[in-house]
């Protein structure tokens, strides 16, 4: 098994940002003219280097309607820049196996193997959603 390569990193760095960037435009329709601006300041910061709050959370504060799937996919590219950052990226979050760079070329905010993520998605599926 091996790691990504610098190369791998690199390609799937742009992913992410291509993904962030598709999912942000989705959103466009949704801001007001307040949001887009503050967008546009979020969109030239640089991924994964913080700031007081993710580019998910600023999303999830502007309060748009409709936007829980774009959210929720925004704040999987997010987790996956910290990873980056923290050196964890690439690591079966559940099992710590090396999850195989042709996965995260394919899937670039995977969080875990293959094995890890059919067995979480069968839990969840069972658990279900909470009904208000
Ligand atoms: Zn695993």
């Amino acid at each position: 098994m091996t790691r990504p390569s610098r190369e791998d990193l690199g390609k799937i760095t742009l992913m992410l940002r291509d993904r962030q960037k598709a999912l942000l435009e989705e959103l466009q329709a949704e801001f007001d003219e307040r949001g887009t601006q503050q967008l546009i300041e979020l969109m030239g910061r640089e991924p994964g280097d913080g700031g007081d709050v993710s580019l998910a959370d600023a999303v999830a504060d502007m309060n748009i309607q409709r936007a829980d799937r774009q959210i929720h996919e925004l704040r999987d590219i997010d987790a996956a820049f910290a990873r980056m950052k923290s050196g964890d990226f690439g690591i079966c979050a559940d099992c710590g196996a090396e999850i195989p760079p042709q996965r995260l070329l394919a899937h670039p905010a995977a969080k875990r193997c293959m094995a890890c993520q059919q067995r979480h998605e069968r839990l969840f599926a069972q658990e279900g959603r909470p009904k208000l």
